[in-house]
């Protein structure tokens, strides 16, 4: 998908957020943003293909075995987004304040198109996800919960 609906929906000379540009950091850098937008959210991005894949988890996301939460894919973000934090401006696409909630990597152990198998490495989730997709209430749709072991 590259960048351009990231960059379309934003205006540079006004907001903070990185412009960026795709590139592969062979790290796979995972970032979860806290977002108080209009409406509170938290943005799950993950490092694919030079980009950060990303989706807005409406409840704080699962910590533990048994707690589903819903996923809305959204538009990819550079890969510098991952280090964005402040205030986007009044007026601008996603305005409000995003914080750093969880940050790390992960290592891939499956990736379908409609599963993404996960082991996060982070200071808040930690051991392996899932990623589903949940097509019954929308393509965009996902579920993002913890393995069971
Ligand atoms: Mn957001």
């Amino acid at each position: 998908m590259a960048l351009e609906e990231y960059k379309r929906k934003r205006d540079f000379g006004k907001t903070s957020e990185p412009e960026g540009a795709v590139k592969d950091t062979g790290k796979s850098v995972y970032v979860i943003q806290k977002h108080q937008a209009s409406h509170l959210h938290w943005d799950l991005r993950l490092e694919f293909d030079g980009v950060l894949k990303s989706w807005a988890v409406p409840k704080e996301p699962p910590v533990k075995e048994g707690e589903k939460r819903l996923a809305v894919e959204t538009e990819d973000h550079p890969i510098d987004y991952a280090s964005f934090q402040g205030q986007i401006p009044e007026g601008e696409y996603g305005a409000g304040k995003v914080e750093i909630w969880d940050k790390g990597n992960f290592k891939l152990i499956e990736r379908t198109a409609d599963k993404i198998l996960i082991e996060i490495n982070g200071k808040r989730l930690s051991g392996q996800y899932y990623l589903v997709k949940f097509p019954k209430i929308g393509p965009k749709n996902w579920l993002f919960f913890k393995k069971k072991t």
